[in-house]
């Protein structure tokens, strides 16, 4: 174990603190005189000054349509707009910006994957595998489709630890798996999945693997290309960017044999009275008029984690993660869920037979936020054998200083029940 002189001086040396004088948020006082503690960036982070400002600096100087005036906003607007996508490319690594589709989220993503590459290309008695701990925004849309065409869905099962168990995942593969769609890490256990080997493994046996990236894209570099991952989601609002940003990463060959699942504006090169004909990628998949000013503001957010550094996000988070494992079993009760061996930085966890709800409720009252609930995974808390539980995440702007508030937050509430 690390011990806290030593957890303090990696903190210092990323200076956390000139991290988060960038989020105004941050420096807000709750019910008087306690600081704001966000331990909810699972759900969605918090942005800093300089993504709020390219939001508004959009609609000040450059608010336009884009791909569509020939005027000097229309060109500025459609300018920034590709730019942001080169951003998200080269976050990414992919090989080409037509892999890059702008989404409202991660649920919008795996929703195209489903209705147009899962419509074409599934057929009764094909096999779409997925885990017990995914989020329902990779569940439902499989569902929806896997009922429409006869498909059946299986689950890889986790182990005690919150490990997917990787000897199920070897027997489960066979001729009739056609997909693979996994989490690359958990939003209720922080469970860092092996996807690069069960990538390959799906491969071998011939099935294609979406990844969902929600929780992973903004803590760690990701790689698409060095994965060889068929589709990854990402969910722009958990890497510092706003709400209704996400994109979709799909291998070119991929989207060029997939069909639109939207028409409109923008997706069509030529429209007859009987038919019409694509545009090219990616804006096949980009019916209508785009969230401009928030792929902008993402762009700039991916400029901003790059700054920081992702190896350094994910260092600082460990290091928090570290220490909350360290000093949450000392509170009377208490019980994480999960031991995975790699981690991200997210707990969850009951006290003793207090409601979660009641608990975070309490927990507010001293300024901490955190999450309550069944986190959109009700597979997962079924075989964890509970309807709810409280959920802590981190993010690099969170200080060790705030993990003791919580902790102390957490034995004065507990006194209470
Ligand atoms: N997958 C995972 C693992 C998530 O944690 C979330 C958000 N909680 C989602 C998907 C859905 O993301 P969004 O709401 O941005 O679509």
């Amino acid at each position: 174990m690390v011990s806290i002189n030593e957890l303090q001086t990696i903190e210092t040396k990323i200076d956390i603190q000139s991290i988060r004088a960038d989020f105004p948020i941050l420096k807000q006082v709750m019910y008087g005189d306690k600081p704001l503690v966000y331990l909810d960036s699972a759900a969605t982070s918090q942005k800093p000054q300089i993504v709020i400002d390219a939001h508004k600096e959009y609609y000040e100087n450059d608010n336009a349509n884009v791909h569509r005036g020939i005027y000097a906003l229309a060109h500025r607007a459609t300018l920034a707009y590709e730019g942001a996508r080169e951003k998200v490319r080269s976050f990414l690594n992919a090989g080409s910006n037509k892999e890059i589709i702008f989404t409202g989220s991660t649920t919008d993503a795996i929703n195209l994957v489903a209705a147009s590459w899962g419509r074409k290309n599934l057929t009764k008695g094909d096999v779409i595998l997925l885990t017990e701990m995914e989020h329902h925004s990779n569940v439902v849309p499989w569902q929806i489709v896997a009922k429409e065409v006869g498909a059946e869905i299986q689950y890889i099962p986790f182990t005690e630890s919150g490990e997917l168990d990787q000897i199920a995942f070897g027997q489960m593969l066979n001729s009739r798996v056609k997909l693979l769609a996994l989490t690359h890490m958990s939003n209720v256990l922080g469970t860092i999945n092996p996807v690069a080997e069960m990538i390959r493994s799906a491969h071998r046996n011939g099935s294609l693997v979406l990844v969902d990236g929600a929780q992973s894209a903004a803590h760690m570099a990701v790689d698409v290309q060095a994965l060889d991952v068929d589709f990854y989601a990402i969910s722009g609002h958990k890497m510092m960017g706003p709400t209704g940003t996400g994109a979709l990463y799909a291998k070119e060959e991929l989207l060029q044999d997939m069909p639109p699942v939207k028409g409109g504006g923008e997706m069509i090169h030529l429209v007859k009275k009987e038919y019409f004909t694509t545009a090219d990628l990616p804006h096949k998949f980009e019916a209508g008029t785009p969230n401009i000013g928030g792929a902008i503001a993402l762009g700039v957010a991916v400029d901003y984690l790059n700054k920081i550094g992702m190896d350094t996000i994910h260092q600082q988070e460990q290091t928090l993660l570290s220490y909350a494992l360290d000093k949450m079993p000392q509170i009377a009760g208490m019980n994480i869920y999960g031991d995975p061996k790699l981690r991200g930085g997210i707990i969850s966890f009951n006290v003793a037979d207090i409601h979660p709800h009641d608990l975070s409720q309490v927990l507010d009252q001293y300024g901490v936020a955190i999450r309550s609930g069944h986190h959109c995974a009700q597979i997962a808390l079924a075989k964890l054998g509970v309807e709810s539980t409280n959920r802590v995440s981190f993010y690099v702007y969170n200080t060790i200083e705030e993990i003791d508030i919580m902790i102390d937050a957490l034995h004065k509430s507990v006194k209470l029940f």
